[in-house]
C-alpha cells in the first residue's frame, strides 16, 4: 500500500500533529485527536433491525397513493413513519425528532398527500426546509408519491428564476416547499398567500436555526392562520428548539428516533500526510481503485474543494465540486451527476453538502479535517447508511 495508514485501535503515545496553516490568515483550527477519526466499524449484522408495528396498508391510503409507496420500493415503514403517520393522519401536531436518513420525509408527505386530494382550497400546504437541495429533495418525493393523482407542487428557492415562480404559483399548486429567504419575499410581494392555510411542516428546524433563519420563520409562521397542523421535525432537541416547538405548536405528540451520534457502521481511519501535494499524490491514488465507487471528498474552502475537483479531473478521475461559489442550477447538476453515478467523486464543503440525501456513499474521504468533531460526525454519517458498512478516511499531519 502506498499510503501510510493506521487501522483500528488507538493510536500509541499519538503525539499532537503540526497546527501551521502555512501563515493564512483566519481562525486557528480547533484541534483535535486523530483517535477519535480512527474506530473499527461494527458489523451490520449486530444492529437490532426496527419492527414496524404497521404496514403501509394498515395506513388508511387510497389505491393510487398505495400503488406509487410500492412502486418506489417500499415495504414496510421505517421507526419515523410507523411511530408518527398515524399521528399525522389524526391531524395531530407533531414533533419528529430524526435525522436524514431516518425517512422523515414520506413520514409526512404521505398523510398530507392522501389529504390532498379532492381539496378545493389550494395551496393549503407549506413545507420550509433550510436548503434549496433539501427543499428539491422534498419536491421530488412529492412528486413521485403523488403521480397520477394530479397534485401539484411549487418550489419556491433562492438562485431560481422568480418570475417562473410567481407564474407557477398563480396555478395554486397544493403543496409549496420552499426555503425561507425567497419564501419570506415572496409572500411579502404578496404572491404566497398565507391565510388559508391548513398545514405547515418545518423540517430540518435545528439547521435552519443554526443559519439564522429564525426571524424570517417567525414571520412567515405569524402569517399563518392559528388554527392548523404543525408538523415540526428536528436532528436536536436544544432549549432554544423547545422553546420555538411551544410557540408553533399545539398539544404535539413527541415521536423520537433518533439515530446515535457515533456512526458504527462506518470503519474510520487516519491518513498522514506531509503536506497539501503529499495529500493529493495520495488521494489520486486511492481514487484510481476500484473499490473507491461513490466518494464524498470534504474541503474547508469554496476555492480549495473547487480546485481539488479540477485537479482530480485533470488526472483522469471524473469529478465534481459543490460549494457557495456556485449557482443553484451548477450545484443540482454536480450533485445529478454524482447521485446518478456519472461521476464518482463529488468534492464538497461542509456548508454545501449540508442535508443532502445521496444514496450508497461508498466512501467519505476528509482532505480537510472538519472544525469540530460534531462536522466530522455529520460528514460520515453520509456513509454507511441503511445497515451497509461505510468507509471514512481523515488526512492529518505528518508527524
Ligand atoms: P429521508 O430521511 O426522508 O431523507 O429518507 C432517506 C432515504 O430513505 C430516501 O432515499 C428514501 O427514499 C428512503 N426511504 C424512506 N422511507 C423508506 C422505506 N419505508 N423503505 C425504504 N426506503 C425508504
Amino acid at each position: 500500500m502506498a499510503y501510510q495508514q493506521r487501522r483500528g485501535g488507538r493510536p500509541q503515545g499519538a503525539r499532537r500533529p503540526h497546527q501551521s496553516r502555512g501563515g493564512r490568515k483566519g481562525p486557528a483550527k480547533k484541534y483535535i485527536h486523530p483517535s477519535k477519526f480512527i474506530n473499527k466499524a461494527v458489523a451490520p449484522a449486530e444492529e437490532i433491525a426496527y419492527e414496524a408495528t404497521h404496514r403501509f396498508t394498515d395506513f388508511p391510503f387510497g389505491a393510487e397513493l398505495q400503488h406509487n409507496i410500492s412502486k418506489k420500493g417500499y415495504i414496510t415503514p421505517s421507526a419515523i413513519q410507523d411511530q408518527a403517520i398515524p399521528h399525522i393522519v389524526e391531524g395531530r401536531d407533531v414533533i419528529g425528532l430524526a435525522n436524514t436518513g431516518t425517512g422523515k420525509t414520506a413520514a409526512f408527505l404521505l398523510p398530507i398527500i392522501e389529504r390532498q386530494s379532492g381539496i378545493m382550497l389550494r395551496p393549503s400546504v407549506l413545507v420550509v426546509a433550510p436548503t434549496r437541495e433539501l427543499a428539491q429533495q422534498i419536491d421530488e418525493q412529492f412528486r413521485e408519491f403523488s403521480r397520477g393523482m394530479q397534485l401539484y407542487s411549487t418550489l419556491i428557492v433562492g438562485g431560481m428564476n422568480i418570475d417562473r415562480q410567481i407564474r407557477e404559483l398563480k396555478r395554486r399548486p397544493h403543496l409549496i416547499i420552499g426555503t425561507p429567504g425567497r419564501l419570506k419575499d415572496l409572500i411579502g410581494r404578496r404572491q404566497i398567500q398565507l391565510k388559508n392555510m391548513t398545514t405547515l411542516v418545518l423540517d430540518e428546524a435545528d439547521r435552519m436555526l443554526d443559519m439564522g433563519f429564525l426571524p424570517d420563520i417567525r414571520q412567515i409562521v405569524n402569517e399563518m392562520p392559528r388554527e392548523r397542523q404543525t408538523l415540526f421535525f428536528s436532528a436536536t432537541i436544544t432549549p432554544e428548539i423547545e422553546a420555538l416547538t411551544k410557540d408553533f405548536l399545539n398539544n404535539p405528540v413527541t415521536v423520537s428516533v433518533r439515530t446515535s451520534e457515533t456512526s458504527e457502521h462506518v470503519e474510520q481511519d487516519v491518513i498522514e500526510a506531509r503536506d497539501k501535494g503529499h495529500k493529493i499524490d495520495l488521494l489520486t491514488e486511492m481514487l484510481e481503485q476500484d473499490h473507491y465507487e461513490k466518494v464524498l471528498v470534504f474541503g474547508e474552502t469554496k476555492y480549495g474543494v473547487q480546485r481539488l475537483s479540477d485537479h482530480l479531473d485533470n488526472r483522469g478521475i471524473p469529478s465534481v465540486a459543490i460549494h457557495g461559489n456556485k449557482n443553484q442550477s451548477q450545484r443540482s447538476k454536480a450533485l445529478k451527476l454524482f447521485k446518478d453515478e456519472k461521476v464518482r467523486v463529488l468534492v464538497a464543503t461542509d456548508v454545501a453538502a449540508r442535508g443532502l440525501d445521496i444514496p450508497n456513499v461508498s466512501h467519505v474521504i476528509n482532505f480537510d479535517t472538519p472544525q469540530t468533531y460534531e462536522d466530522y460526525v455529520h460528514r460520515i454519517g453520509r456513509t454507511g447508511r441503511g445497515g451497509a458498512k461505510g468507509h471514512a478516511h481523515t488526512f492529518i499531519d505528518a508527524r
